[in-house]
């Protein structure tokens, strides 16, 4: 990662790392959400059960969407330790600044994740 300066590294790093704090936390109240409807399935009436069932199609996919962020996250924070963060996972190009501070977890350069 040559073509990144110590300060954008660090800042790069940074935001990850927040971006990991959030997510973790953001997943702990996807997962309480999901919950209940496990817990009540013979409470609940009907139509509520619908209801429930829909918000947990809706929870399901965010958790989904999540969990994809955070495999992303991980794997950038990971690159960052290993030095071969900035780099394209595809090609090994080095993906341009901008393109990390927009996007910071983002594995690949613009050319192969259009490809994709
Ligand atoms: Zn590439």
């Amino acid at each position: 990662m040559k073509h990144l300066s110590l300060e954008q590294i660090t800042e790069l790093r940074d935001e990850l790392s927040r971006q990991l704090d959030r997510l973790e936390r953001s997943m702990r109240v996807t997962e309480e959400a999901m919950a209940p409807v496990m817990l009540d399935q013979t409470a609940v009436g009907r139509l509520s059960r619908i209801d429930s069932l829909q918000n947990q199609g809706l929870t399901r996919n965010l958790q989904e969407r999540e969990r994809v962020k955070l495999a992303h996250v991980q794997g950038a924070l990971r690159r960052l330790d290993e030095g071969t963060y900035g780099l394209c996972v595809d090609c090994g190009d080095a993906i341009p600044f901008g393109r990390l501070y927009v996007v910071p977890e983002v594995p690949a350069c613009a050319s192969c994740s259009d490809a994709a």
